[in-house]
């Protein structure tokens, strides 16, 4: 290792904290964390300049790769005029268009106003907010309560984490935030009473990234559309992981021909490249917040539409219409199926495959379906296994998380589930 790798490592781990992290193992010694340095279309280099795929396009975030030409362009060209500026009680033009651009999406009176944030918690909490302020302002302050989805994940801040279903990042704070009841489907959602008194139901359209990428039945998330508008419910899209054309389209809601009455954005946003976020909103809603101060949104980040972050969400607009990326992506994910399906002929232990468009979970168990015992770590170790086949990814238990950047193309594919499968007989070849 360089004098200065070992400097960067004992600095990092002296000091920084990371995130989802057992910090006494990352710290221990003998552990030597992998230091990223440099990125090129979907290639990741290490300090030591070792090359890997971005397996999980960093961490469900870029699209069109690293250091695109255009991203990196846009954001040069912005930086020159000025970083930041405040969105209070000023605007600027790239925000201005960057909204207008987002709202073409959809039809004209439908998500037409965006309220923009840093990430993907602050995009539901803001959705959230706006939820119970709007009910208030509206004649329905007896609507206080969300309903979400058994085993979501829709951010850490305190208002998302709320809405978390999975016990081992939110049982300790369930206390600390507001009641949410979970359903696993829409008819248990039709069966729940006192949906008067909800607000909101809250839901990841087509698939669930964090619940191990769940994917929902065809036709769920229009059969949850047409029952929350019969009961004045609002639904609450979080497309944090599956909007700018992960499952296909550019926003999953598009699929099934959904208009939700929040959309909350952020990932992908910027290509993948700043923390950025939107929460799209009805135009109905919003008039309820038209009118004095009492009816004003008092919310915001002081980050909030920073230019630099709308000039990288413009240009990885401007990306989509001129590498055409959503018009490859079916061919794209059919052949991703098609190396996945070789994968689960080729090794007993892949007990489920659950594709999305360019979003693959690879589940694995023994060979006779039981689940490994926990303590085993298998995901985890098949996914270090294989940083030495050339490909970064992570898991989600015992489901191999396959994201990458759009951009990636079939040999890179074919390159990425290679390593898997070497990962995989590495770790339970015996
Ligand atoms: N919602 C979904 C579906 C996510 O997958 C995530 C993050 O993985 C979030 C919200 C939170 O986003 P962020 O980590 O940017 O706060």
């Amino acid at each position: 290792m360089k004098v200065q790798l070992a400097d960067s490592v004992a600095m990092d781990k002296q000091y920084c904290w990371h995130p989802f992290t057992r910090q006494g193992e990352w710290t221990a010694e003998g552990h030597d964390p992998l230091m990223l340095v440099k990125g090129e279309g979907v290639w990741l280099e290490d300090a030591e300049g070792n090359r890997y795929i971005d397996g999980n396009a960093s961490i469900w975030t870029n699209i069109h790769g690293h250091a695109h030409p255009r991203l990196n362009e846009a954001i040069k060209e912005q930086l020159d005029k000025v970083a930041h500026t405040s969105f209070l009680g000023y605007s600027h033009p790239l925000a201005a268009e960057l909204a207008k651009k987002l709202a073409g999406f959809f039809p004209y009176t439908s998500l037409q106003r965006t309220f923009f944030s840093d990430d993907g918690s602050t995009a539901i909490e803001c959705a959230l907010k706006m939820a119970i302020q709007y009910r208030l302002q509206s004649g329905e302050p007896e609507r206080t309560e969300f309903v979400a989805f058994v085993d979501c994940y829709h951010g850490d801040t305190m208002g998302a984490a709320s809405l978390g279903g999975v016990d081992a990042f939110f049982s300790r704070f369930r206390k600390f935030g507001f009641p949410v009841r979970f359903v696993s489907s829409v008819t248990e959602l039709k069966e729940l009473d006192g949906l008067d008194r909800v607000a909101g139901v809250v839901i990841e359209p087509l698939v669930q990234g964090v619940n191990q990428i769940h994917v929902w039945p065809d036709g769920m998330l229009a059969e949850l559309r047409e029952f929350t508008e019969q009961q004045g419910v609002h639904l609450i899209l979080d497309e944090v992981m599956t909007g700018f054309g992960r499952t296909g389209a550019m926003f999953a809601c598009q699929r099934e021909k959904v208009i939700p009455d929040f959309l909350c954005l952020a990932k992908g946003l910027t290509g993948g490249y700043l923390p950025m976020a939107a929460t799209m909103v009805r135009e109905e809603i919003y008039e309820a917040f038209l009118g004095g101060a009492e009816n004003a949104f008092y919310y915001g980040h002081s980050y909030t539409a920073n230019p630099l972050g709308c000039a990288a969400a413009l240009a990885n607009l401007q990306i989509f219409e001129e590498e055409k990326t959503l018009e490859g992506l079916k061919e794209k994910s059919a052949y991703l199926k098609k190396g996945l399906d070789a994968l689960s002929a080729q090794f007993p232990e892949v007990w489920q495959l659950r594709q999305c468009g360019m979003v693959a979970g690879i589940e694995l168990r023994d060979a006779d379906g039981v689940s490994f015992d926990r303590s085993m770590r298998v995901g985890e170790r098949v996914c270090l296994a294989a940083r030495k086949w050339g490909l970064l990814t992570r898991p989600v238990l015992d489901t191999i998380v396959f994201l990458p950047p759009l951009s990636i193309s079939f040999e890179e594919i074919d390159q990425s589930l290679d390593a898997i499968a070497q990962s995989i007989t590495e770790i339970l070849g015996d």
